[in-house]
Order: C-alpha cells, then structure tokens, then sequence
C-alpha cells in the first residue's frame, strides 16, 4: 500500500472533512458579519456518496483518522449517513467531530452509533450574553445541553475549543477552567490565527499561549505537567493538572508554530483539497472525480497534492495577508 509521506518527511495520515460552509453560528473570529461567500447552489457540493469515496482513496492510502466538520457539519442532513460509510471503510480507526453542538443533543447518539467516537465542541464563554454576542446570535443552553448529551451517550473525550481574545473573554479563562473540570471535558485554549477577513481583524485581540497558561496557573495555583499523548499527535501543547485527572491544551498556530509535526490536509465541501491552512496551495477533487477518475487516478492525484504540501504557515510574518480563504470553508 502506498502512504502519503511529504516533501519534508511528514506522514499524512488525517484527513479533515469539512461538509459544509454555512454555519447556523456566526462567530466573530471565523466569519465577517455578513457571512463568509456566496452560497453554492447544490451541485458545487460534494455528496455524502462523493465525499465517502475520497475517504477511500485516502484510506487506502493509509489515512486512518478522520475528523468532520464545517461550517456547522450538524446542520447538514444525517450526518450520521456519512459517518457509517467512512466507518465501514478498511483501515479507519477514528472519526471525530468538530462543533458548535447547538444541535448536538438530537444526534449524539445516532453519531456514535454510526462511528463518531468523539467530539470537539467551541464555546468561547460560559456567560449567555457574551455567548450569543460571539457566535452572533448563539445559544448557550443548547450548546450546554449538547456537551451534557455527548458526555451522557459516552462520546469519550469531550474536547471543548476556546479561542482566548484579550478584550472579550480573557477574563473568562478561570470560569471556563472549573466547568471543564466538572464535566470532565478537556479544556483547549486557541490562540486567534489570521485566516480570512474575520481571523484577520481578530489579531488584534491575539493573546499569547505563555499568558493564557499563566492565567490558567494563577487559577487554580497548581503545576501544570507537560504530557506527551502517545494516542494523539495534535497541534496541543497538553498539559495535566497537578494531583487531578484535569488535562488542558494550548493551540500555538502564531506564537509558537508546531508544522514540523502536521500530519493533515483539509477537504472543503465543494472538493478542494486544501495542503496548508496558512498557505493556498490547494487541488480540485472534484472535477477528475465527477469526470468518471477511477480509484487508482484518484490516488495519483491524491500523491501528486501531497509530494506539493508546503513547509509551514507564515502566520506570523504575514499576519495581514490571508484573504483567500475564510476559516468557515476550511473547517478549523
Ligand atoms: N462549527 C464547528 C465549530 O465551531 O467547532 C466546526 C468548524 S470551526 C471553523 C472549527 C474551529 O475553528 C473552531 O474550534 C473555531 O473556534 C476555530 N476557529 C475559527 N476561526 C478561528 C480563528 N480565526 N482563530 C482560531 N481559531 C478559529
Ligand atoms: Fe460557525 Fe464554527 Fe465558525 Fe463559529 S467557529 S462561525 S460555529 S463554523
């Protein structure tokens, strides 16, 4: 079998899904406030059957882990349907999700039922008024409900996403901090990162990594161990809570970049294979895929991509420079 080793020696072994780019949340630092492009009509999107049957090139390819996401991804019909065809695809041991779960309680359990043994939830603060001010127009109380549904179905660990800015909810770190540890989630702070117009203007509110893990020491007045997951290679910077099961992680993309270990590409709904998230080399799936590309054309396309993956992002040289693409398509 061939894998997919790029130019610098790194193994891709992770395929993100994004399938959709519309979002029900309107979250200041992902999308601008009119919303991100203009909407496809229905043929630009890829199809659960289409997008099922790139999941088995890249398996076959020795991608084994698989992650979707979006937009909102739950706000795209049965979601479980995609799910169970990637499941039942040889070689794939792990499908997880990324959402806002203001519709997470309804699935969870079809979810896990067809495969999706994980979740990765974003919320931002634990105060309604700032919550729904975030996400423009979001609610926290469902948002809780679906973090208390996954947990109850068993979706194992809870990652909850918290993109830290200084002037909105830097002071809500602490608060944040017990409620994960109560409900036993894995809290991960995420530094702002300048993609598309939103990420862009939210750099003003960058905080670094250093200062949110100072913050977080300073409440709750414990050591902070670093911890290698041997499961999990991520972006994280993982850390355990001294004399607790409580993990946190910190998402560096600027202050402190961690390429040299990426593992991943991104598919978007409409078939873009995107190779970097801060860099816009990218191919078109879904042409060759439509035009009738066998399995085995497909998979030289695929190899093609990789051997074209670029080294790192240059967020922090080129904080200004990211228009071509908004964060909602990519997926996070
Ligand atoms: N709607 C889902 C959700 O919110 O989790 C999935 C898609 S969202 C684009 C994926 C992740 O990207 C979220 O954790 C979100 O917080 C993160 N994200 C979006 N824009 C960002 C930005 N400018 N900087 C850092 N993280 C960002
Ligand atoms: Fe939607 Fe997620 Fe982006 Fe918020 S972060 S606007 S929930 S895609």
């Amino acid at each position: 079998m061939n894998s997919l080793i790029d130019p610098f020696n790194r193994k891709i072994e992770y395929l993100r899904i994004s399938v959709t780019d519309k979002c029900n949340y309107r979250c200041s630092y992902c999308m601008p406030e009119q919303g991100a492009h203009p909407e496809g009509n229905h043929s630009e999107y890829l199809s659960y059957d289409e997008l099922a049957r790139i999941a088995k090139v890249f398996a076959e390819l020795g991608v084994w882990k698989f992650r979707l996401t979006g937009g909102e991804p739950l706000i795209r019909k049965n979601l479980h349907e995609l799910a169970s065809k990637i499941s039942a695809l040889p070689g794939v041991k792990d499908i997880a999700l990324s959402t806002n779960a203001e519709r997470l309680a309804d699935q969870a359990q079809a979810l896990l039922n067809a495969g999706v043994k994980r979740a990765n939830v974003s919320i931002d603060t634990l105060d309604p008024v700032k919550f729904e001010r975030i996400t423009r127009g979001g609610n926290l109380a469902r948002v809780k409900a679906g973090i208390d549904a996954a947990i109850a179905v068993g979706m194992t660990p809870i990652k909850l996403n918290m993109v830290v800015m200084k002037n909105t909810n830097f002071d809500d770190i602490p608060a944040m901090l017990d409620y994960a540890i109560e409900k036993g989630a894995y809290l991960r702070f995420i530094e702002t990162m300048p993609i598309g117009s939103a990420g862009i203007s939210v750099m003003d509110e960058h905080v670094s990594a250093e200062r949110i893990l100072a913050k977080v020491k300073e409440h709750l007045g414990k050591e902070l161990i670093p911890f290698v997951d041997t499961k999990e290679a991520g972006p994280a910077r993982v850390f355990k809570v001294a004399h607790s099961d409580a993990k946190i992680g910190v998402i560096s993309a600027v202050s402190q970049h961690f390429c040299e270990t990426c593992n991943r590409v991104r598919l978007t709904a409409r078939g873009v294979l995107a190779l970097c998230l801060g860099q816009e080399d990218s191919v078109d799936l879904r042409a060759p895929l439509r035009a009738g590309a066998s399995d085995d054309d497909m998979k030289a396309i695929v190899l093609a991509a990789i051997a074209k993956k670029p080294e790192r992002h240059h967020f922090n040289e080129n904080r200004h420079n990211i228009q071509f693409r908004q964060m909602v398509s990519l997926g996070g």
